[in-house]
């Protein structure tokens, strides 16, 4: 059965704080919904302009009980949410993703697993529940060790040469639930993110190329500077995906290119970072459309209507002198084409992300070189 739409000024929730929860709160306003925040930080970015915000913690029964009894409809924007507040929630009012989702994206060794029984490309890796699951074989190195749960920005991983190696970071690693990747010599990474509703209608935002600096995302250009082929086999990878996980919601599906060949490497159960660009270069952006989706209304056109480059803003823009100074905003501020953004969090620290601007126009080499002279302005190394 068709779910009906919810409309405004309807009061819509929000699992988490941070900046993807600010951005759906600014665009749910901008539709004329409330939003209901629950994150335990009190200076969280998107609590701070939410309509209501629940300072407590994700699994807190009180503030589950009053987003059930308050919210029409429930999204999240937090990867590490408890699935089973999402189930919870899920007996009395809509959510969207599915717990059974957020639960495979949750976990790396599900998600694998789950990548592979669904007949999706995705590199070599193993399992690791004990030591002696480490391999042996030279084939397996070097090769990447992650922890299974709770790992972002590429926190929770260790780079091995050999099963020594492996051993000691999955000792390091307190023996949690672990996969081992092979270390694949990537020539690209790109991303797809992806609306889609309960009846089954997908729309694919673009597909963005991505670099990182340290594991953490530092600049998406969109169109992503590599052939049509694999632009559009992403898209029909990251549709595919979504279809079989049932996936209702935004999801965010990250690949590596090895060659002419996509893997999979992760998907994100929520808007993805690597999807801010559409916010100033898409008719539609990313959090529109998941409350878009969220509330039963038609998805929006995801077409792109400018080329962009997005770069993140992390802390290291203001500690670049060893004590705190505030960047030099006016400079990034004397380009017309650059469009700015900042999450209104407190304390900058190496590595957080503090906010992202994106440079959009019609020919992409200006706008890269527009990203390129503001990056040196606000103190961000090169790209
Ligand atoms: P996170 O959840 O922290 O984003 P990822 O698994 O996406 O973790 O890893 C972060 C980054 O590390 C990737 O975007 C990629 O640049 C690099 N990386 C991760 N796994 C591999 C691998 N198997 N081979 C090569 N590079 C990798
Ligand atoms: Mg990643």
């Amino acid at each position: 059965m068709s779910q009906s739409v919810i409309q405004p000024p309807a009061m819509l929730g929000m699992l988490g704080g941070g900046q993807l929860g600010r951005f759906f709160v600014i665009a749910a306003h901008e539709m004329g919904y409330k939003v209901t925040v629950l994150d335990p930080d009190p200076h969280s970015p998107a609590g701070q302009i939410a309509d209501v915000h629940l300072c407590a913690a994700f699994d807190d029964a009180a503030s589950l009980e009053q987003m059930a009894a308050s919210c029409q409809a429930i999204s999240t924007e937090f990867e590490n949410v408890p699935a089973e507040s999402l189930a919870r929630l899920a007996q009395s009012t809509v959510v969207h993703p599915a717990a059974e989702a957020v639960a495979i994206a949750q976990h790396r060794i599900k998600e694998k697993t789950f990548f592979k029984e669904a007949g999706l490309p995705v590199g070599p890796f193993v399992p690791i529940y004990q030591a002696a699951d480490l391999p042996d074989s030279p084939d397996m190195y070097p090769a990447v060790l992650k922890v299974a749960r709770f790992g972002y920005d590429g926190k929770g991983q260790a780079r091995v040469a050999n099963r020594a190696e492996a051993l000691l970071a999955f000792q390091g690693f307190q023996q949690e639930a672990c996969v081992l990747e092979k270390m694949l010599d990537l020539d690209l990474e790109v991303s797809v993110v992806l609306a889609r509703d309960a009846q089954g209608h997908i729309e694919a935002f673009p597909t963005a190329e991505n670099s990182h600096l340290n594991g953490i995302l530092d600049v998406s250009i969109v169109p992503a500077r590599c052939s049509e082929v694999i632009k559009a086999n992403a898209q029909v990878l990251a549709k595919k995906l979504a279809t079989q996980l049932n996936y209702v919601g935004v999801l965010g599906v990250e690949f590596f290119v090895v060659g002419h060949q996509l893997l999979i490497n992760e998907i994100a159960p929520r808007p993805h970072n690597s999807g801010h660009y559409t916010i100033d270069a898409c008719i539609t952006n990313q959090f529109e459309q998941q409350v878009r989706v969220i509330t039963g209304q038609a998805l929006g056109s995801p077409k792109l209507h400018s080329q962009a480059v997005m770069v993140n803003i992390l802390g290291d823009s203001w500690l670049y002198r060893g004590e705190q100074v505030e960047p030099a905003w006016h400079q990034a501020f004397a380009h017309g084409q650059l469009k700015m953004h900042l999450y209104g969090k407190q304390s900058p620290r190496k590595g957080r992300k503090m906010g992202h601007f994106t440079v959009i126009g019609e020919q992409l080499d200006s706008v890269l070189n527009i990203a390129k002279v503001a990056r040196s302005e606000l103190h961000i190394g090169e790209m």
